[in-house]
Parts: C-alpha cells; sequence; structure tokens
C-alpha cells in the first residue's frame, strides 16, 4: 500500500534526536513511500537556507528510493515572523500548528497567513471540529475554500485523532467535504516509529478520498 508520513523531526528541532538521513532511511526500511521532514521554523530560525539545502541533497541522495519532501512546521505560540511566508515559499508544504490551543493563533489570523504562502498549506495538532464549534463556523468548508489540509497525527498524543477514527459521522463530513488530509507520525526519534498506526491512518486517508500529497 502506498504509504506516505508527512511530519517528521530531525536534529534541526530542538527536540528532534536524528538526523534527516536516520529519519529517511528509517522510513526506506518500513517501506513508506513519501516521507516528509516538518522541523519547527524557531528551531530552525536563519538556517532557513541551510535547512533547505540539506534536505534537497537528500531529496537526491534517495531518490531511488523514497520520495523526501521538505516542510515546515510553523508555531503558533508565539506568532511567527512575517518575513517567513516568502522564506518558505520554497518548501513543499508547511505546517501550522495547534490552532485549537487556547493560545494558539486566531482562526482569521491565519487565513491571512495561508494566503501568503504559494506552497501547500496544512493544519496539524489541531482538533478542527471543535474549532468549529469555537467558531461557529464550518470550518471543514472553509479549509476547502482556502485549499488547506488537514494532517491525522498518529503520535498517540492527540486524543480527537482516535475520536475521528471511532465517529463515523465526523468521517463522513470530513469525506463529504472534499478536503485534503494526510498522516504525519510527528516523530522526534526513531526508536518511537509507530509504523503500524501509520498505515492505519493511510488506509482511511485512501477512505476519506483526497489524500495529500
Ligand atoms: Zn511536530
Amino acid at each position: 500500500m502506498y504509504t506516505v508520513d508527512l511530519h517528521n523531526h530531525t536534529i534541526f528541532s530542538y527536540d528532534g534526536s536524528n538526523t534527516p538521513d536516520e529519519i529517511i532511511e528509517n522510513a526506506i526500511n518500513h517501506g513508506i513511500d513519501v516521507i516528509g521532514i516538518t522541523d519547527h521554523q524557531f528551531s530552525i530560525g536563519l538556517r532557513l537556507p541551510d535547512y533547505f539545502e540539506y534536505i534537497q541533497h537528500c531529496k537526491v541522495k534517495y531518490h531511488d528510493k523514497i520520495r523526501v519532501l521538505c516542510g515546515l512546521e510553523i508555531g503558533t505560540r508565539p506568532k511567527p515572523d512575517d518575513l517567513l511566508a516568502s522564506d518558505a515559499s520554497c518548501l513543499d508544504y508547511v505546517l501550522f500548528e495547534s490552532l485549537d490551543h487556547p493560545r494558539g493563533m486566531d482562526f482569521f489570523e491565519f487565513l491571512e497567513w495561508r494566503r501568503l504562502f504559494s506552497c501547500p498549506v496544512g493544519l496539524a495538532h489541531t482538533d478542527i471540529f471543535a474549532l468549529s464549534e469555537r467558531y461557529g463556523l464550518d470550518i471543514l468548508r472553509i479549509l476547502k475554500e482556502y485549499d488547506i489540509f488537514w494532517e491525522l497525527n498518529v503520535s498517540g498524543n492527540y486524543s480527537y485523532y482516535y475520536d475521528f477514527l471511532t465517529n463515523a459521522k465526523k468521517r463522513e463530513a470530513v469525506r463529504a467535504s472534499g478536503i485534503t488530509v494526510s498522516v504525519g507520525s510527528d516523530t522526534h526519534w526513531v526508536e518511537e516509529y509507530r509504523y503500524k498506526r501509520i498505515r492505519e491512518a493511510n488506509e482511511l486517508l485512501r477512505e476519506l478520498g483526497n489524500p495529500f500529497p
């Protein structure tokens, strides 16, 4: 089965333990088809060109074994820097995190940010159903309209994902909305790699009908 994992941290992140090569080689050993590296923008800071160059090098190095994507995880507590959007335009995608957090970025502000990025933009670590309730909005419709994908985070740290797995109504709402969905393991060291969960989430991704990438 075609399997993607688009959320992984390396030593470019303050909380990552492995080099990009170790993360990628571990993914190859598990039969992953597309691996995304998404280090924290606040950890990378001014090293963004080095990070980009490093991951480009990995794309070439491993091209016959796995597809490598260069992403970036953008923290919203505190807010990112304005310059980031133009710097990040060369990336394959970015993830905005934790919009459902009490101190997370305001949803309308996020939509303004989304317009600044020319690469694909996703929402990570975010319970979109909780957001719908908080704002009294059909968030699924807005994500579709703004071409924002939603990440299924299989790290085990987010109960909203397990609720989604067992809630047929929510799954049908996402499928019917036509929004794009991705899978992320949120790996910080290879020993914790949750391969079985990644497979299960990828199966669900096919069922929902609009996988990214
Ligand atoms: Zn992360």
